[in-house]
């Protein structure tokens, strides 16, 4: 009954029978979908407000179905995680991010490749090797890739994971901390952990013009960041006032609509172009 109909853009109700169904036959399709290459990558911009050039991107999964269509990544990345293909899926990722990468250095366009890690990726032994092994295999520069971590990812095992980062950061790869201010912050670990980007959640900067508690927040983060050297990414960026007030706040770069949606990397080398002429 799923086939031939639009998949829909949120999940329905988890208790009703067709959400049920369709789970499954999302679930089905998600064990073929690797096989039968419908996963592509899209990247978004980032922007570097001070320079005013684009200086990096995030790549972003998508997956296109033959008959369901464009799957959004909220829907089919957590069945990929119940299903245990979240590190197959990841690990295809990681390469095709790495040789685009090399496609942009070999054009002469300098960009900061941002992949994200699910915490199934993140917890596995080999998963040192298995990054490095790739970076190197495809010829990508190790400091031109930087993994996006979740904070609460980081905070499941604290110790371990400073002693992964380490390693990660010993080789070069950059480490961001994706959709700070969420989950379990912890000024004190962030402290302590080896990263070069703190990535700020989008829900911060939605209301940035109306709500003072939100400022305040951004306002603190970006403080520990400037005095440990790091770059803080505001997410979710759709306005120029939105952008004004996180740059009032010591925010460095900015991820949004207002910059650029997720889009092709041909578009992302235009953009670069565009911005980079003095
Ligand atoms: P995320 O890592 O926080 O990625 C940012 C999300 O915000 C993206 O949604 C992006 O399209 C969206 N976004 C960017 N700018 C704006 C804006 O100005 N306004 C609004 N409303 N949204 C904006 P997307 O692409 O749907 O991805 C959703 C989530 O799926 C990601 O959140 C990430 O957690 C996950 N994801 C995406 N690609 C991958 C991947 O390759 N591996 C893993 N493990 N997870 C991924
Ligand atoms: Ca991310
Ligand atoms: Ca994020
Ligand atoms: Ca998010």
């Amino acid at each position: 009954r799923v086939q031939g109909r639009p998949v829909v853009m949120a999940a329905p109700k988890a208790d009703s029978h067709a959400a049920f169904s369709e789970t499954l036959a999302l679930e089905h399709a998600l064990h073929e979908a690797l096989d039968r290459e419908q996963f592509f990558l899209l990247y978004q911009p980032q922007m570097d407000l001070r320079a005013g050039r684009i200086v990096g991107v995030e790549s972003l999964l998508r997956w296109r179905h033959p008959t369901l269509g464009l799957v959004p990544p909220s829907r089919f990345i957590p069945l990929l995680e119940n299903l245990g293909l979240i590190s197959a899926v990841g690990q295809w990722v990681l390469e095709e991010a790495c040789r685009q990468s090399c496609r942009w250095t070999q054009a002469g366009i300098d960009l900061r490749v941002g992949i994200n890690l699910s915490p199934q990726q993140f917890l596995d032994a080999a998963m040192f090797e298995r990054i490095l092994e790739t970076i190197q295999r495809v010829g990508a520069r190790p400091a031109s890739i930087e993994l996006e971590i979740t904070e609460s990812l980081a905070m499941q095992d604290p110790a371990s994971a400073i002693g992964l980062l380490g390693r990660l950061r010993n080789a070069e790869i950059k480490i961001a901390i994706d959709d700070f201010g969420i989950g379990h912050s912890s000024l004190e670990y962030l402290l302590r952990f080896p990263i070069d980007t703190i990535k700020i959640d989008q829900a911060f900067v939605r209301n940035i013009t109306r709500v003072q508690a939100d400022r305040a927040i951004v306002r603190a983060v970006t403080a520990i960041g400037q005095t440990l050297g790091l770059s803080i990414i505001a997410e979710g960026v759709e306005t120029l006032r939105q952008c004004d007030f996180v740059e009032a706040l010591g925010v460095t770069e900015i991820q949004g609509y207002l910059i650029g949606k997720p889009m092709e990397p041909a578009l992302i080398a235009a953009l670069y172009a565009d911005f980079i002429r003095p």
